[in-house]
């Protein structure tokens, strides 16, 4: 028998990155496709998980994340930005950033609410708002700089307005938003209520000397804010699914009721091994200069191919335009990449509004010289 039911979310399909991934796995395509390094994770660190596992730390870890855990992030806030969040009230350790993200959503997120983000935008924040019968209000921004026009923000604003997502370094765009464009977000929701939830995991892949402009360093953003954040993106462990979320404690206390209720707790001996890894603030200190390389790497090895490009300024992506090659949609033409010239991407369209077409696709280069090489090699054919 067929059991009958209403979709909550009857139009989502696949993510494109699993259906990118899955592709390229098929057809033995180079993947850039899906955002994950192609070299391993610290061994250093490996070994702290595996010691932690042989010393017991297998049970469930207190709620809101181990004390040690939440104070080495306290102290890289207050070194990094100078911003004081309380470890015992403010942090809390999720299972990655996704789970922050849809458990501020869900905490927050009422029916008939709205929630303004800006488009092309990271997949999980739109399906999130749905499941909770919000409404996502969005901003289109423009290819190929992604500026934010301030003023039709403004003009969106309304007293439904509960909540808006910002991402800076930026997924897929790796665009970063600067101070004025911070300033300009706090003075839009001064003396209102919404919540600001700023998807911060690219804060240390930032390139070319630029500052990363957290929400912690505005005091009237801070006091509205969550911050989200990922150990996966940070320390190359993607599969681990660790990240953390920051807030005020009024804010902090209503997330928690969720949290509770939907994992509880977070893996236990990767917290007790992350939270000796991050004594060494060196290892996330290098990752912008580490990541550029790469970004450098692949761009000078890319050169003299058809595709135009603007450097990323943050994340470990890079926007192609292909518009000198061919006029197919980005999704076909992915497609026929990864069958055809075996190299995998992301089509950006997926991330717009009405699937905006601008001939762009997502390549992520946190992956060995070896793989970005063979990827060039490709790239310069087409
Ligand atoms: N936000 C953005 C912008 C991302 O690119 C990702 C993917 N890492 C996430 C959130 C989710 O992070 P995690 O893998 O820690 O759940
Ligand atoms: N954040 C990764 C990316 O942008 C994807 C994570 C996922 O597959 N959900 O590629």
């Amino acid at each position: 028998m067929h059991i009958q039911f209403n979709s909550k979310l009857p139009s989502i399909e696949m993510t494109i990155f699993t259906i990118m991934s899955k592709l390229a796995k098929d057809n033995n395509a180079v993947n850039l496709s899906q955002g994950f390094p192609d070299f391993d994770t610290d061994p250093k660190l490996i070994e702290l998980v595996s010691r932690a596992m042989k010393n017991g730390f297998n049970q469930y870890s207190p709620m809101q994340g181990i004390m040690e855990l939440r104070e080495r992030i306290a102290e890289k806030f207050d070194a990094l930005y100078n911003s004081t969040y309380n470890p015992d009230t403010e942090i809390t350790i999720t299972a990655g950033a996704t789970q922050a993200i849809f458990t501020i959503i869900s905490t927050f997120v009422n029916a008939d609410d709205e929630v303004i983000i800006f488009k092309p935008a990271y997949d999980c924040y739109e399906p999130a708002i749905e499941l909770h019968k919000g409404k996502s209000i969005c901003v289109q921004l423009e290819a190929p700089h992604f500026k934010v026009d301030w003023q039709k923000v403004k003009a969106l604003i309304s007293n439904k307005t509960k909540m808006i997502i910002i991402n800076t370094p930026h997924n897929p765009c790796g665009t970063v938003w600067s101070k004025e464009d911070m300033l300009a977000l706090e003075s839009l929701v001064r003396n209102t209520n919404i919540i600001v939830l700023s998807d911060e995991v690219y804060e240390h892949i930032i390139f070319d000397g630029k500052q990363h402009q957290s929400v912690c360093l505005f005091p009237n953003l801070k006091e509205r804010s969550f911050i989200t954040a990922s150990f996966g993106k940070t320390f190359h462990n993607t599969g681990w699914k660790m990240g953390y979320c920051t807030a005020p404690a009024e804010l902090m206390h209503e997330f928690r009721k969720t949290h509770q209720f939907n994992v509880f707790c977070a893996n236990h001996p990767i917290q007790i091994a992350l939270a000796e890894y991050l004594r060494a603030p060196q290892h996330y200190l290098d990752l912008s200069s580490f990541y550029q390389n790469k970004r450098d790497f692949f761009l000078k090895a890319i050169e003299s191919s058809r595709f135009k490009f603007i450097p990323s300024s943050g994340t470990y992506f890079q926007l192609l335009d292909y518009s000198k090659i061919t006029e197919e949609g980005d999704v076909e033409f992915a497609i026929r990449l990864a069958k055809e010239s075996k190299i995998a991407s992301i089509p950006i369209s997926v991330f717009n509004v009405d699937k905006l077409d601008t001939k762009t696709l997502r390549f992520c280069f946190a992956k060995k010289n070896e793989t970005l090489e063979k990827a060039a090699a490709i790239l310069n054919q087409i």
